[in-house]
């Protein structure tokens, strides 16, 4: 039996790892892919962010893949190889702080895994309009960069050309060897995504021989907090978009990334939200179904983000009568 191709899709909090994933869902390529989910903050939101097509998703959501949930990563990739019926590819999607070391370390480790699956191609979406400050602040961002095989540069429309060289030459800097394919919403071809068969183990064991070295990987998330808001309540959304367009103008530098999805009263569809730092975008999202319970979810994550208070602005945007 042929292995299973995998590819990794990382690529730091906000550049548009899910927008690829609805692309890659989307088309008509006639292929048939499994779709592994891994979020940071408790509260599952890319789940109802995917189109749905004939694709299963599976989230991950009890913690990062990088650090504590890859006994998770192993049984769920061995279900998924032990079913019936032909698989054309897994996706994994990483959460934006996980280091890809651990999740490509996972596919040499497990002795089926390793026979069963074939990794494809690391891909990383970098959004280059944050990607300097990203990298002064973490490491992760580095890494997955250094670890891909092809970089998609997202959100070319917001930087002028000196903004987007500036980008792509410290992507460089970083790893030479990596195609770069620049997008404005992640409007590659398919193929630039997957199928690529273009991972490299040697070129990686050269940037880090001790890769496949059991409990070698040690790094903490620690400094980066999520804060989730649920509600099975709709949201008031005239005093929602006031609230979070202060919020962010006052502490969008601290704030990585949020997301939500809102209940609106007597709206079909789902309001969807997501910002990084100050910029923030809305509009609708897929419909609710017919009995679906609704309810409004929101996630920050950030720095010195001030849960109570969070929890307590959310509250009052929320239609109570
Ligand atoms: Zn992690
Ligand atoms: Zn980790």
């Amino acid at each position: 039996m042929l292995p299973i191709p995998v590819t990794v899709l990382t690529g730091y909090l906000g550049a548009g790892k899910t927008t690829l994933l609805n692309r890659i869902l989307t088309q008509e390529h006639g292929k048939r892919y499994a779709v592994i989910v891994n979020e940071f903050g408790e509260v599952g939101i890319d789940n109802e962010l995917v189109a749905h097509s004939d694709e299963e998703i599976f989230e991950m959501n009890n913690g990062c893949i990088c650090c504590t949930v890859r006994g998770d990563l192993i049984r769920m990739v061995g279900g998924l190889i032990r079913r019936k019926g032909h698989l054309d590819g897994v996706i994994i999607e990483t959460t934006g702080l996980a280091d890809p070391a651990p999740v490509i370390q996972t596919f040499f480790l497990d002795q089926e895994t390793k026979e069963r699956t074939a990794l494809d191609a690391v891909v990383a979406v970098v959004d280059a309009r944050h990607f300097q400050g990203q990298l002064e602040r973490s490491a992760e961002a580095r890494e997955q960069v250094i670890f891909a095989d092809a970089v998609i540069l997202n959100k070319c429309d917001l930087v002028d050309e000196a903004g987007l060289e500036e980008a792509r030459a410290r992507i460089r800097e970083l790893n030479p060897s990596v195609e770069i394919i620049p997008a404005t919403r992640c409007d590659v071809p398919l193929e630039k995504v997957m199928g690529r068969r273009s991972f490299d183990l040697l070129r990686l064991l050269d940037i880090e021989p001790e890769l496949l070295d059991e409990g070698a990987h040690e790094h903490s998330h620690g400094h980066v907090q999520s804060v989730s808001l649920v509600s099975d309540k709709a949201v008031d959304f005239e005093r929602f978009k006031k609230w979070i367009g202060e919020f962010l103008n006052a502490q969008g530098q601290n704030v990585y990334r949020c997301k939500g999805i809102l209940h609106l009263p007597g709206e079909r569809q789902r309001l969807v939200f997501q910002g990084v730092h100050m910029l923030m975008e809305m509009g609708f999202g897929m419909p609710w179904k017919e009995g679906e319970p609704r309810s409004s979810k929101a996630v920050f994550i950030g720095r010195g983000l001030d849960s109570l208070a969070l929890q307590i602005a959310f509250r009052d945007c929320l239609v109570t009568s």
